[in-house]
């Protein structure tokens, strides 16, 4: 079985927590880059759905972050995205149009609190992976 965990710092997974924060009650989302499970790249990216239950990645901005991790020597390692009313995991609508073979990371809010959860997506299913802070 394949190992699809990610390694994050402290300072990345701030960085997200304060995106989909900031972005609440929209939904929010972005990019991860690094090499090898291990993040070394945290790129926010425009949801061009302005919505509370759907996102989409403002395509400029998407392709800007796709260039910036390229030229940086990165491979996207996974899509983040927020669901600030639920679910912790990937709704029906993220399973079907999961387009890249990368973790899928969900941020929601349970009761004041952020919480992360990584999900591998394949074929129709979810499979969480983990998510595991460096150093710790
Ligand atoms: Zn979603």
């Amino acid at each position: 079985m394949t190992d699809h965990s990610l390694t994050l710092s402290l300072s990345q997974w701030d960085t997200m927590r304060r995106h989909v924060t900031a972005e609440a009650p929209l939904e929010a989302c972005g990019l991860l880059g690094g090499k090898e499970g291990e993040v070394k790249a945290v790129l926010p990216v425009k949801n061009a759905a302005g919505s509370r239950v759907r996102f989409q990645m403002e395509p400029k901005a998407q392709l800007r972050a796709f260039e910036q991790l390229e030229s940086e020597g990165l491979e996207v390692v996974a899509i983040f995205h927020s669901h600030p009313k639920g679910p912790t995991v990937p709704s029906p609508t993220d399973i079907r149009e999961a387009g890249y073979e990368v973790v899928h990371i969900i941020w929601s809010k349970v009761g004041r609190r952020w919480q992360a959860r990584g999900f591998w997506i394949e074929n129709g299913h979810a499979a969480e992976v983990p998510l595991n802070m460096q150093g710790v």
